[in-house]
């Protein structure tokens, strides 16, 4: 796999200011968090002190305000020579050195994740400088992934699935569900990750909650059971879903193992360049419903995924924006039967101009476990 050097941060610089200007913006500030491990290489520790990386999009270097105590960190990243360092010491005003950067008057998009007494103190200092958030103006600044990043997306995948394929052999029935979801979170890092971002095992009626939490319900014969994974690698994400059951399952689960499935594959034949993302959620649920399972199916069909495991993109009825080559987002339907079980099958997909390509490959058949 080629490295990410020096040489990509001063594109993604690049593209940003460029982003920035399309967006009738005067600069980016970067807070710290997934955008500015992107732009910057560098994931401070979140603290209350001040530190914004600042992309002029008129062409004026970029700029990095930091803590003098974190300067050196700051200047150790692959992207330093591309930014200019100001440093502020404990004791001094640190909003002056960034408000010295802003135009009165001017229109700066700012990270979601910037903390909200830093805004307010730039607000109050430049009472006529419009502020506007990147999910408003930029939704799409980091949705569009290079070849390294696709690479490193696939590695992370490649990880996920290897996982999967080794929980199959552990035992379920008789085990609480979050043992289960220990073995996931070690079979991550053995296969590479070093971070776990999440583990859900939702087995029985838990499946039936989405965003279950791994308990200690102890798994029978009979469940169903949801397992969704995925953390970072190499600082990009997996997340797959794949359902499995405890025994045989009943003619009804495996109908609806089957539906799933379906809808599953129509997400991946409607994505194409071109296409709103919209129609992909559209296209999964036309599936479900027509199935009988429409108010079963509670969420979104899809989400980008990066330098984090949830981000812009979002396929959702009502987002119009077009699918891009290189985007990369899940394509994951489900049906939730309160009360019962749930199934979800989940792939990370990368947009290329022959239409999408699976970064998860292990199998989408409904696996008996014990
Ligand atoms: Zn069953
Ligand atoms: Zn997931
Ligand atoms: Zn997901």
């Amino acid at each position: 796999m080629q490295e990410i050097t020096a040489q990509h941060f001063v594109e993604r610089l690049a593209r940003g200011a460029a982003q920035a200007r399309d967006a009738g913006l005067d600069a980016l500030l970067i807070a710290p968090g997934p955008d500015l491990a992107y732009f910057a290489d560098y994931l401070p520790p979140v603290t209350e002190r001040l530190t914004m990386l600042v992309i002029p999009s008129d062409g004026a270097p970029t700029t990095m305000v930091v803590p003098v105590l974190e300067h050196d960190s700051a200047a150790a990243t692959r992207a330093a020579g591309s930014i200019r360092l100001v440093t502020w010491a404990d004791g001094e005003d640190e909003h002056a050195p960034l408000v010295d950067q802003l135009w009165s008057g001017g229109r700066y998009g700012i990270s979601d994740s910037a903390w909200a007494m830093h805004l307010l103190a730039l607000q109050h200092a430049l009472p006529d400088v419009r502020f506007e958030a990147f999910s408003a103006v930029l939704p799409m600044l980091r949705a569009v992934k290079d070849a390294d990043e696709i690479d490193r997306l696939a590695a992370a995948g490649a990880a996920a699935d290897a996982t999967f394929e080794d929980i199959l052999s552990v035992s379920f029935a008789g085990r609480a569900e979050s043992e289960v979801a220990a073995d996931l979170d070690r079979l991550l890092r053995e296969h590479g990750h070093s971070h776990v971002d999440f583990t859900i095992v939702g087995s029985g009626p838990n499946g039936a909650n989405p965003h279950h939490e791994a308990g200690n319900r102890i798994i029978e014969p009979g469940d169903m059971v949801v397992l969704d994974f995925g953390g970072l690698m190499d600082g990009y994400g997996s997340d797959t879903t794949r359902t499995v059951h405890v025994g045989e399952p009943t003619d009804e689960e495996h109908e609806v193992f089957e539906v799933v499935k379906r809808a599953q594959q129509a997400a991946f034949d409607a994505v194409a360049v071109g296409v709103p993302l919209q129609e992909i959620d559209r296209a999964a649920r036309a599936v479900i419903a027509e199935a009988g399972y429409g108010k079963h199916f509670v969420h979104r069909v899809g989400h980008g995924i990066g330098t984090t495991t949830h981000e812009p993109p979002y396929l959702v009825e009502g987002e119009e924006q077009s699918v891009v080559a290189g985007m990369c987002f899940s394509l994951e339907p489900g049906i939730y039967l309160p009360g019962r079980f749930g199934v979800r099958i989940e792939d990370i997909v990368v947009a290329t101009a022959d239409g999408a390509q699976r970064l998860n490959n292990s199998s989408r058949e409904l696996h008996i476990v014990s």
